[in-house]
């Protein structure tokens, strides 16, 4: 399958790696909206959250966002965890994918 988050996943293209175990992986957005801004993928190929089929993984994903932001320095300062999914939910890359995003005042809540 040609999914550049896999390729990411196995080390095939090259990306800043902020945490990683044997279920995810979480790495620096080539273009950050917010000074922190890293995102955690499963390391299993899954299109999106409607193709979840693994909830090891959920406890994993959440697990991770947890250590990214002690590692990232913004546990304190807060932060905010987005999952586009879809056409209307704005969806570019097809491998399920977590934005971690702060370090700044965010913007504009949606919700
Ligand atoms: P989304 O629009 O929610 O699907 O988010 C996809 C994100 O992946 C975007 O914020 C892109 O900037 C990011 N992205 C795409 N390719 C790469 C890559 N090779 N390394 C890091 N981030 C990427
Ligand atoms: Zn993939």
């Amino acid at each position: 399958m040609d999914c550049i988050f896999c390729k990411i996943a196995n080390h095939e293209i090259p990306s800043t790696i902020v945490y990683e175990n044997d279920y995810v992986i979480a790495f620096n957005d080539l273009n950050p909206v917010a000074p922190v801004h890293v995102l955690v993928i499963p390391k299993k190929h899954m299109d999106s959250i409607m193709a979840v089929d693994d909830y090891n993984y959920v406890v994993e994903i959440h697990k991770a966002i947890k250590e990214i932001a002690k590692i990232c320095k913004i546990e304190e300062t807060g932060f905010r965890v987005i999952s586009n999914v879809g056409e209307d939910g704005g969806q570019s890359v097809k491998h399920l994918h977590y934005h971690v995003i702060g370090g700044t005042k965010l913007p504009e809540k949606l919700a």
